[in-house]
This record gives C-alpha cells, structure tokens and sequence, in this order.
C-alpha cells in the first residue's frame, strides 16, 4: 500500500531504487525542513543537547528515503527522534544527521492483518496521546496505556518502555505486529510478526540502529475500563515495604507504586479490570479528572511539592490518563528518571538492599531520590524479545527506578552513577540506553547485526558488541 502511494505521488521521472520487499521505489528530492546552520537542540528535561550538522523533518516517506541515500548533503550518522523525551544521550548525534518525525504523524486506520488480528496502522511520529485519543474515538485500545503522550510511534516500536498493563506486557513493542522503514540505502522495506518471525522481532530491539521506521501496525482490542484503588502507606522496615508491594501487586490486575524509599512510604495505584467501555463514565467526575490532573503536575514536577488525591473504586478510560507534559524551562522543577529492571523473584532483595544504598548515601550527602516508580510488566517468550530489556522469557519483571525534580543536580548524577553498579552488577537489573543515564561500556548489549554504521551514533557504538 505504501509503495503504491509513493509511487502515485512521485513523478516518473525521478531516479528508482531497488526496494528490499522486491518492488521499485521512486526517489525524490527533500521536501521538509532542513537547517545546517548550527542550532543545538535539548531533551525534554533539558540535561541532553547536541548539535547536528543537520536537522531535518521529513514530511513523506520519500523525504526520509531521501535523507538516508544521500550522505554528501546528509552526514552519517542519521539518527531519528520524534518528541525528544528521552532522558538519555539517545538524542545525541553531534556532526551528523538527526531526523524528526514529527511530520509523519498521521493515524491511517483500523484494519485486519495479515492474520485476521486487528490493527491500527500509524506513522512513526503520532505521539501516544494522539493515538489514544484516537483509538478512544473508534471504541478500541492497545493493551499498553503508559502515563506518557508525548513518546512517538516509531520511538516505542524499536526502543524501551514500560507500564503496569492490565492484562498484556507492560511494553509497547510487545503490541507491534508489522513495520515499515528506512534501511541503510534509503530502500522502504516491511517486516511482520507473522511473515518474518525472528528478524521482524530482532528489528523491535533496534534502537533505530537497523532502519529509521516510519509506520507500524499496532494490535488493539475492544477498549476496557479499569478501576483504581489509590492509597498511601507507611512500614516499619525495608522488608515490610517490599512485603506491602508485593501484597498490592497481588490484590489486583495490575499496580503502580510511588515508593519513597528513604521514608519507607508507598503510593498505590491498584488497577482491576473493570468490563468493557472506551469512555470515563460521568459518575466518575469530577474525582477522574482532579485524579488526573493531580497525577499529571505530579510527574511533570517530578512528584516535588505536589499533592495527589487518593479516590477509592475510580473507574475510568486509562486513555484518558495518558497525558501530555509541557516543555520545562530550565528553572523548573521536571521529572528525570533511571531506569532498571529485574526479575519479580528479586523483589525482596532489591528493595532492601536499596534502601540500605540510599540511606548510606543520604547520610554522607544529605541527599536521596524524590522517589522511587515500581510497574510489574509482564514478559513474553525470549523468541518475541530476543535482546534488551524482558528477554529473559515468559515470567514478570518489575522495575524499581529513583526518579528527581531536577536533572541537574550533582548529588542526583552521583547517585545514579553509583546506583548503576548496584543495581546492574551486583543486583543483575537490566538497563535501557534509552532510560537508563551515565551507563558505561558493557552495560547494556546491542548486537552488531543490528546495528549499521549509516544509524549508528558514538553514543550507541559503545554498546555494540
Ligand atoms: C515526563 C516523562 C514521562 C515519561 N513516562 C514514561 C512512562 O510512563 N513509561 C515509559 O516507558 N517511558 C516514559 N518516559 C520515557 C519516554 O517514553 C521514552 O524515552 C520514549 O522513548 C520517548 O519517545 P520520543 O518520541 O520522545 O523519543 P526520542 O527521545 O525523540 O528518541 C529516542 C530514541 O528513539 C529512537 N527512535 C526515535 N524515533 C525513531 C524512529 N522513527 N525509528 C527508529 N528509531 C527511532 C532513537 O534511538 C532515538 O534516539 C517518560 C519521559 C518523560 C520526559
């Protein structure tokens, strides 16, 4: 269908290329944005900057297959963002080519795959909210329903994320059963689940290091609505915060808990299923939407000098709480976050052996995390996520991440880098070059097969191996 719209748009006589799937595909010029004049450009929380030698902001496919097949105009290496959210030095691409997709947004539409299974069809750069929003609209959902609305398709698809889903994997690759992209000769190509098995699952641990994707085809269901239990509770020790998780986790379908961790104290949002219905019914409001917007300023503050409601048997749209965060100014309070994950069977350990970390270093510095984001995801077949985060077969992994108001404090950068060791070497977490700051050299492993050197930034080749 693609390459049939491509070739609808694109005059005849423009130069061809091979396509990978077989097909021709019609080369044209740039249409979209292109700066070359040395502006630099930051993350959301504003700690990450680089300076490309170009920018760009496709506004078709072609363009992005322009982009990729020429390196004279384009410097290698191309690397594409979409809402720059990422905590990480993800975005940094200094002297090459950084490729927005902002531009390729739209929502194409439901369909059946190739396998009867129904899916949305999207473009790469629709951020989350929109494609709730979306799927709201037409009665349908995808499992994966993270509080970010600002991550773009195509990030997701290839990189890390999670959430406590109801009934699903917490990550939104889990949900992506078809791709188009980029490869490294600017050809548009497709990969699907049930067509290219292994290298289609291979692609979803990519990084965009194996192709810059530009539509994905995402399972959804008809939409469910799911009651919240919040509450607030304070233990006596380490041990018993972890057993007080732990029991929330098992109460219900699914729970997120704000820790903090230094006040052995936890918030709970406990999730149940709760029937069929793509609308927050008008009984739930006004408590849905204070709940809402409390949670929302929350994040966007990095839960510092906010207070958030605790309502009881809340039942809601979990669309609706999919939310968008305003772009901080560098004298804000924002989020900036570390993240790591375990198997749920570590639970016990990693809690108190955290706590014992960040007790010690509150005692020499005087300073410990804000808090502390635990979601339990549920993990698939290591066949469906080979490399990376919850490649370690069926089972569930929790995460248990320290989180700050303010990305640029040294005693939140000392932490976290002595945090890492902790948490990656003794405590065997896995971390994510996309959510996981300050990771060295062989923390984090990314196959050479997947990575070509037209993608590959310095920043990703210390990871390949
Ligand atoms: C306030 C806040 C709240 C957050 N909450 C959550 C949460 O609840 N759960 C969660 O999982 N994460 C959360 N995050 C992290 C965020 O979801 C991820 O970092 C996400 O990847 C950001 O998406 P993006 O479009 O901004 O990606 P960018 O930061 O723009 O890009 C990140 C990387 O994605 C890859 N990439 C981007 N586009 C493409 C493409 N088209 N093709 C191939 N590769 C591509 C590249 O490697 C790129 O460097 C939060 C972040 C913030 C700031």
């Amino acid at each position: 269908m693609i390459r049939n719209l491509l070739r609808e748009r694109a005059p005849a006589d423009l130069p061809k290329i091979n396509g990978a799937n077989g097909g021709t595909t019609t080369m044209s010029s740039f249409h979209g944005i292109f700066q070359n004049e040395g502006r630099s450009f930051s993350n959301w929380g504003l700690h990450r900057s680089t300076k490309p030698a170009v920018y760009v902001e496709p506004i078709s496919y072609a363009d992005v297959q322009a982009v990729v097949a020429d390196s004279e105009r384009f410097p290698t290496p191309v690397s594409p963002v979409g809402s720059l959210a990422s905590v990480t030095s993800t975005i940094v691409n200094d002297g090459g080519t950084m490729l927005c997709t902002r531009k390729l947004d739209d929502v194409i539409g439901l369909e059946r795959d190739g396998i009867g299974r129904q899916v949305v069809r999207v473009q790469a750069g629709c951020r989350l909210k929109k494609l709730n929003m979306w799927l709201q609209a037409h009665g349908v959902e995808v499992a994966f329903q993270a509080e970010i609305g600002e991550a773009t398709v195509g990030s997701v698809a290839v990189g890390d994320t999670k959430e406590s889903s109801l009934d699903g994997p917490g990550y939104f690759s889990a949900h992506v059963t078809a791709l188009t992209y980029v490869n490294e000769k600017g050809e548009i190509c497709t990969l699907s689940d049930h067509a290219d098995g292994a290298t289609f699952h291979e692609f979803k641990c990519s990084f965009g290091l194996a192709g810059i994707v530009v539509e994905c085809q995402v399972e959804v269901r008809p939409a469910t609505l799911c009651k919240s239990d919040v509450s607030l509770a304070a233990f006596p020790s380490p041990e018993e915060l972890a057993a007080g998780i732990l029991r929330a986790h098992e109460e219900c379908d699914a729970v997120l808990a704000i820790v903090f961790l230094h006040q052995l104290a936890s918030f709970f949002d406990q999730r149940h299923k709760a029937g069929p219905g793509a609308t927050t019914p008008a009984a739930s409001q006004p408590a849905c939407e204070d709940f809402r917007l409390a949670k929302r300023l929350a994040i966007q503050h990095g839960f510092e000098g906010v207070e958030v409601p605790q309502p009881k048997g809340l039942i809601y749209s979990r669309a609706d709480f999919v939310n968008e965060y305003w772009r901080p100014t560098a004298d804000e309070r924002r989020l900036d976050f570390q993240y790591y994950e375990h198997d749920l069977s570590q639970f016990t350990r990693v809690i108190v052996e955290t706590y014992n970390f960040t007790m010690a270093f509150q005692k020499e510095t005087g300073y410990a995390p804000n808090g502390w984001a635990t979601y339990f995801v549920n993990r698939l077949d290591k066949a469906k996520k080979p490399f990376g985060l919850y490649s370690s077969g069926p089972g569930v992994s929790f995460s248990f991440d320290p989180f700050c108001s303010n990305p640029a404090e040294p005693r939140w950068h000392r932490f976290s880098q002595a945090y890492n060791k902790l948490a990656i070497k003794t405590l065997g977490g896995n971390a994510s070059p996309i959510q996981t700051q300050w990771l060295e050299k062989g923390e984090v492993k990314i196959p050479k097969k997947l990575a070509r050197p037209r993608f590959t930034t310095a920043y990703y080749q210390q990871f390949v191996s």
